[in-house]
């Protein structure tokens, strides 16, 4: 009998990372993977905000009207909460595993059903495609847990103190894949604390993903505030600026450019310094792309602190923005702060987010539109039968597209930027 699933994700890159490996655990222990009739619906919550907490409730109602057999297994920070807290909804899943039980999610699922398990339907020979493999991107979990406790965050209180996964595991981890990835994106709730717990460092991780891997393309997920410090400015200046494998890209969660409100978010840096080692990143290699994510109408938010965050948003190095609306997170330092400092309302949280929105569109486009004439090393995503072309990820992670070309996802290409077209640089092969 074939044993069959399906896996979903919310929420940060960690979080993919953690269901790639569950998804590999799962095939290398004889599953396989089936989106019409799973036996096995694995998802992988969020917490972050009360739209991520109810949008995986919104699917798993769904998954159970649209597979009524099948067991419904889930994880991640908000199932993590739902059973801190003995939520009802912990009830909506067959299983629930929360975050520090994650590492045994497969073998929790084989010891409540097994493998010959009655009511498990043996699945239709689907076209199971094991999709990690195929696209050969692949995220990594370098570490897990906050110490941090910014106010509005309810991570740490779901994913506990910071543990660092040893550098010697993660490049066997990488170099366990056959095919091997063309792509490995480090991925960590806070990279500042990588390695803290084991006496190595960010720096030791680049230089043994680089020496001990053959991986051609390596980047971050996020790189936290707190780790663009000297050290690895200095690095990056003497080093990465000329390491072709390492791939100019850098998302750095900042949740406000205004200096009180990060006071108020207990982010203990000011954007001046900020803006200095974005400044310098940008100046030894101008075709970095920098991202950032920013939480409007946080707790005493005001017109004046909003338009400073927007002002220095225009100015700042950054090209795309993904904009979240806050939203009170219960049993966090936010749920007290809001005693003293006023809440924002909804349509004014909701006027600022579409403002920073368009500012992000903006800035993107532009920064897509200084590459136009220039090389890079993409990689094929996947091909597009309605735009008749294959989605490419560049060098620097901006989206390209080679029209009328079938390329197999994973494959590395030589392109020239053509023009935009659609937020998408338009790629011509490399002679
Ligand atoms: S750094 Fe702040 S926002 Fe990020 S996980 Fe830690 S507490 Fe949450």
């Amino acid at each position: 009998m074939k044993r069959t699933f399906q896996s979903f994700v919310f929420g940060c890159r960690v979080n993919e990372a953690e269901r790639a490996q569950i998804d590999l655990k799962l095939v290398e222990a004889g599953y396989h993977i089936d989106t019409h009739s799973p036996q096995v619906l694995i998802i992988n919550t969020c917490a972050i905000t009360g739209k991520a907490e109810r949008e995986a409730r919104q699917l798993i109602a769904q998954l159970k009207k649209r597979h009524p057999e099948a067991k419904i297994v889930i994880t991640g920070c908000s199932a993590t909460y739902w059973h801190q807290h003995n939520s009802a909804y912990a009830g909506m899943a067959d299983l629930l595993i929360p975050n520090t039980q994650k590492p045994r999610l497969i073998e929790a699922i084989e010891s409540k059903w097994g493998f010959d398990a009655p009511g498990l339907k043996d699945a239709e020979n689907e076209p199971l495609d094991d999709k990690f493999r195929y696209s050969r991107r692949l995220l990594v979990k370098i570490q897990d847990g906050c110490h941090r406790f910014c106010s509005y965050c309810i991570v740490p209180y779901l994913r506990g103190q910071p543990q660092s996964v040893p550098i010697k595991q993660i490049v066997q981890y990488v170099n366990s894949f056959a095919p091997s990835p063309s792509e490995v994106i480090l991925s960590a709730i806070n990279t500042e604390s990588f390695g803290k717990d084991t006496g190595e460092s960010l720096l030791d991780l680049i230089a043994a993903m680089k020496e001990q891997t053959h991986v051609p393309r390596i980047g971050f997920g996020s790189i936290h505030p707190w780790s663009l410090n000297t050290d690895f400015l200095q690095f990056y200046k003497d080093t990465l600026v000329n390491e072709p494998r390492f791939l100019p890209f850098f998302h750095v969660p900042l949740q406000s450019c205004s200096n009180p409100v990060l006071k108020y978010m207990n982010r203990p840096y000011k954007i001046e310094d900020i803006k200095e080692s974005l400044n310098a990143i940008v100046m030894s290699k101008p075709d970095v792309f920098i991202a950032t994510d920013i939480i409007v109408g946080f707790l005493g938010e005001t017109d004046e602190l909003f338009e400073e965050t927007y002002r220095q948003l225009v100015s700042l190095p950054i090209s795309r923005i993904h904009v979240f609306r806050f939203s009170l997170r219960p049993h966090t330092a936010a749920d007290t702060l809001k005693k003293t400092l006023f809440e924002v309302p909804e349509n004014i949280k909701k006027e600022r987010a579409h403002r920073l929105i368009q500012l992000s569109n903006k800035k993107y486009a532009a920064f897509v539109k200084t590459l136009i004439g220039s090389a890079s090393h993409a990689l094929a995503i996947r091909y597009d039968e309605k735009q008749k072309g294959t989605r490419l990820l560049l060098h620097n992670q901006v989206e390209g597209f080679l029209p009328n070309k079938k390329v197999l996802p994973g494959k590395l290409l030589n392109v020239t930027i053509k023009s935009v077209k659609r937020e998408k640089a338009v790629c011509e092969l490399e002679s």
